[in-house]
């Protein structure tokens, strides 16, 4: 755990591990999108884009409660991501089955708050697996007032007190990457939670990380 934590990622050791992450693929969503025109490349509505590179579960695989339509807002335009973790109890459980109870719990709490779903938009657990969480379709709720075009990330556990894992930062990696990408974002509109509100989270361990996902620069 501490030398992935003091581990500098470079530009080319993200690529090396979205290779070793996914063996079987050719192209990092860098090279898969590059090369099409703005005008044609269309919009993502959920992270399937992303299925060759990580291990995707989509929404049915948690079974969530359905979503409270009337309380859910058409999205905006994606322009920035934000990356926070669940923050309760430490988390260590590696099964499908401890995320999919997690991620449900997460829903339920958040619709006790009147939240209309689960407040963010997709959810890294500790083995690297990323479950869609809230449709990309719909508007998070995962930063009070900076909501609008902001897709928001949570990785299970508590990063004040924890170290995120291995297989946890590798998908963060590819997913934030590929977003920024997919939605011809700007590199710097990669944000932790903590700098848009008062909160510690995404955790000190993790918004290291956060910090340096910002920092990536597109080649060239
Ligand atoms: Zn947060």
């Amino acid at each position: 755990m501490r030398e992935a934590g003091e581990r500098t990622w470079t530009r080319r050791a993200f690529l090396e591990k979205a290779m070793l992450a996914a063996p079987v693929i050719a192209a990092t969503p860098a090279t898969a999108l590059a090369g099409r025109p703005a005008a044609t490349r269309r919009v993502p509505t959920d992270f399937a884009f992303l299925s060759r590179l990580i291990h995707y579960r989509p929404r049915a695989a948690w079974a969530p409660e359905p979503p409270l339509l009337r309380r859910l807002n058409r999205a905006d335009p994606y322009y920035r991501v934000t990356v926070h973790h669940q923050g309760s109890a430490i988390y260590h459980h590696r099964s499908e089955l401890d995320a999919a109870i997690a991620i449900q719990n997460v829903q339920q709490g958040h619709m006790n708050r009147r939240f209309g779903d689960i407040g963010y938009h997709l959810v890294i657990d500790t083995m690297g697996r990323a479950w869609e969480a809230r449709s990309l379709r719909f508007t998070g709720a995962h930063v009070a007032r900076h909501n609008s075009g902001n897709i928001g990330i949570m990785l299970l556990g508590n990063f004040e007190e924890q170290r995120p894992t291995r297989q946890q930062l590798e998908c963060l990696n590819i997913v934030v990457q590929g977003v920024v990408q997919a939605f011809a974002m700007k590199p710097d509109q990669v944000y932790g939670h903590i700098d848009l509100g008062q909160t510690l989270c995404p955790g000190v361990h993790l918004y290291r990380y956060v910090e340096h996902l910002r920092n990536l620069r597109r080649p060239g």
